[in-house]
């Protein structure tokens, strides 16, 4: 071992006197690298100058010392497997983490070399180190910001390009010296150039954005020139883009359409920056934007904007935007003056409603609206909307005022409005505002015409009050008989008191006292006839509907009083159960009349029909919560079960000579008054009962 020691340290000194002789010094002592040598057994043998600057040992230190121990040396593998490969190899190269004689951390860029003696025996360990500490530490922020910035290349929602433009940067220098001096006007004039400088223009690379918004899945693909992703209309951008590059300005950003390699157009963003550093190399970095999600949804709203608008159009209903802010305006007013009851300011002080009308604006109309109110364009229909409201018909605006104030979000009644040539037409008029929409002064308003619907209704109701008179008509006929009888009676007491009259007053004595009285009956009698004419008059006119407060006991005695003699004729009781003190209800006299004297002339008739022994009617009014009860019970057959579904259906009869419309009527008038009747359900045999339901009128 040592003879191996003291051979290579004999042919190193021999190069070193060599050189020593050739230069005049010892040449490993010039270099920058340190290098030393170790004997086999790891022992350092020579040590150079700059080994002692770069671990900090002298040589005097450093010789024979173990250099593995020495240098405090680290490294993956272990010493003997380095060593071996060595002498395998002849030589070995790595980095190697050691430590200075002042404790620093240094890593060192190692080479290994075999010295073998003349024998070809290993002899030595020759090794070369440089210090990579700092480079290392360099090289790894460098790695780590690369790979940030590589990540944010990639992960960018961005698309990037990195381009080189150095082509096109020879191609403006030659318009330069050509004699071109704008640029702008030049590329205008040659629009094939700006192509050919698109052509120019090399794509470097691309991030993954990129991939999936212009490629098909492969890079390599769009690795090529830009030429293909610029369409002819957004040509200018790209020169523009040039002129910012070559005029040095920072960066330029433009909205323009782009393509894909397969030729579909998007919107993008387009930015370029023209660091320095980078245009002395020729590159341009681009980024690229998608504005289509975004242009999208700018679509999407303006589309469904029209769409509203389309709606608003061509709906058949007279649509009206309203700005309200004047109404808005006029009510804080009043909470300033302290109002807090509107409907109550406004009994005080009706000329509020035609103020607030006056002050609420129409600023947009439908198509609709221009046919329903004969207007031949907008303008005229814009403005205060006074003038289509009917003076004495402004109810509905007042309550959809009042519904304003109490900021309820809509309102709806019916009502009447006038049109530019002055008809009036029936509408269902609402109004749409939620609160936030009212605040900003936006009220929606429609207006459905239902001139038709109203004329029809009123139609119906004609039809109606014809068929209960054509019915009160029938069943005076039916009542002839009883009628003329009743007629008669007064007609012929009257006859009888005149007779009577006469003949005190032929007496010689004429008995004056004797003829006032009978004269005072004929009075009484001749007013009853009177009272059963108007009664039965009021039956047979033809007259609409005209609801009163009326005290139902009073109609069930009038009716009764009207059939007394049908009663008596027929040798049927009818017994009275009223409720005193009942409160009075809302209805038309005559048609209620015709409800009762129907249902009662209905039970003698079954009774009679099904010659029942004892006929009698009970006639009860009752109160229950906020309806009063009418019943009609009779000790009639009653209704076959069969029959009850069919009662009330029209025609539906089981007299000979009946018509089947009474009780259709009768159903018809109870719930014209908001009431009902229906047949209570009764054992076969125990009569018929009829129970009319109405309501109170509300306090
Ligand atoms: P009409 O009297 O012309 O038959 P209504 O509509 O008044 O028409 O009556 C329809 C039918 O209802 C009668 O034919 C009869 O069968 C039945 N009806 C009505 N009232 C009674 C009653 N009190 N008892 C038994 N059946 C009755």
């Amino acid at each position: 071992m040592q003879g191996h020691d003291q051979g290579a340290s004999a042919e190193l000194d021999e190069a070193r006197a060599t050189a020593d002789a050739m230069l005049g010094v010892d040449l490993l002592e010039l270099v920058d690298e340190s290098i030393f040598l170790r004997d086999l057994s790891g022992r350092i043998r020579y040590w150079n100058k700059a080994s002692e600057e770069l671990y900090g040992w002298s040589s005097a230190e450093a010789l024979d010392q173990p250099a593995h121990d020495l240098l405090r040396c680290q490294h993956a593998e272990a010493l003997t497997d380095l060593n071996q490969k060595v002498l395998d190899d002849g030589r070995w190269s790595g980095e190697l983490s050691r430590r200075s004689a002042d404790g620093r951390e240094l890593l060192i860029e190692t080479r290994w070399s075999l010295r073998r003696d003349a024998g070809g025996a290993p002899q030595a360990i020759v090794e070369s180190g440089r210090d990579i500490t700092a480079r290392k530490a360099t090289d790894l922020v460098l790695a780590e910001s690369e790979y940030r910035y590589r990540n944010l290349f990639q992960a960018m929602a961005a698309s990037f390009w990195e381009l080189d433009f150095t082509a096109v940067g020879a191609m403006v220098r030659s318009l330069y010296k050509s004699g071109v001096s704008d640029l702008r006007a030049h590329f205008r004039q040659h629009p094939e150039l700006v192509r050919e400088m698109m052509l120019a223009t090399r794509v470097i690379d691309v991030n993954e954005q990129t991939v999936h918004l212009f490629g098909r899945g492969t890079k390599a693909e769009l690795l090529t020139t830009v030429e293909p992703f610029w369409p002819d209309a957004s040509s200018t951008v790209f020169a523009e883009s040039i002129i910012a590059a070559v005029t040095k300005a920072p960066s330029y950003v433009k909205e323009t359409r782009l393509r894909t390699i397969d030729g579909k157009e998007f919107d993008v963003l387009f930015t370029a920056s023209f660091p320095p550093e980078n245009m002395q190399k020729g590159i341009l970095m681009v980024g690229v934007i998608d504005l289509s999600a975004r242009n999208q949804a700018y679509a999407a709203l303006e589309q469904s904007e029209s769409r509203y608008r389309n709606l608003f159009e061509v709906m058949a209903v007279s649509f009206w935007q309203l700005d309200s802010n004047g109404t808005n305006r006029l009510f804080a007013e009043l909470r300033e003056q302290g109002v807090s009851d509107l409907p109550a300011y406004i009994d005080q002080h009706p000329e509020f409603v035609r103020r607030a009308m006056d002050a609420t604006l129409a600023i947009d109309v439908n198509q609709r609206t221009l046919e329903l109110y004969g207007a031949r364009e907008r303008g005229e229909m814009l403005g205060s909307v006074s003038r289509f409201w009917i003076p004495g018909h402004d109810e509905a605006f007042r309550h959809s005022l009042e519904a304003a104030w109490r900021r309820e979000p809509g309102y709806l009644a019916e009502t009447k409005t006038r049109t530019l040539d002055g008809r009036e037409l029936d509408v269902l008029f609402f109004v749409t505002a939620p609160p936030e929409m009212r605040e900003r002064g936006m009220v929606l308003v429609g207006n459905i015409d239902i001139s038709e619907l109203v004329a029809s209704r009123n139609a119906l109701q004609r039809m109606q009050s014809d068929l209960a008179h054509a019915a009160r008509i029938s069943m005076l006929g039916e009542l002839t008989a009883s009628i003329a009888h009743e007629v008669n009676q007064p007609l012929a007491a009257i006859a009888t008191y005149g007779e009577a009259g006469l003949r005190w007053l032929g007496r010689p004595q004429p008995d004056l006292d004797e003829v006032r009285d009978l004269t005072q009956r004929m009075v009484g009698d001749a007013r009853r006839a009177a009272e059963i004419i108007a009664r039965i008059r009021g039956m047979a006119r033809q007259q609409s509907p005209e609801p009163q407060p009326l005290s139902l006991n009073a109609l069930v005695k009038e009716a009764a009083a009207f059939l007394r003699h049908e009663l008596q004729s027929q040798g049927a009781t009818l017994r009275l159960d009223l409720e005193t003190g009942l409160p009075r209800l809302r209805g038309d006299r005559t048609l209620l009349q015709q409800v009762l004297v129907n249902l009662l002339v209905n039970a003698l008739q079954a009774m009679a029909q099904a010659e029942c022994a004892t006929r009698s009617i009970v006639l009860s009014t009752r109160r229950l919560d906020e309806q009063l009860l009418l019943r009609v019970e009779d000790s009639g057959p009653g209704i076959a079960a069969e029959h009850v579904e069919r009662l009330f259906d029209s025609f539906f009869t089981t007299k000979r000579n009946g018509m089947g419309m009474g009780l259709p009527i009768c159903r018809s008038i109870v719930e014209n008054c908001g009431g009902s009747i229906e047949a209570e359900p009764r054992p076969a045999g125990q009569g018929a009962c009829f129970v009319i339901r109405l309501p109170l009128p509300a306090p």
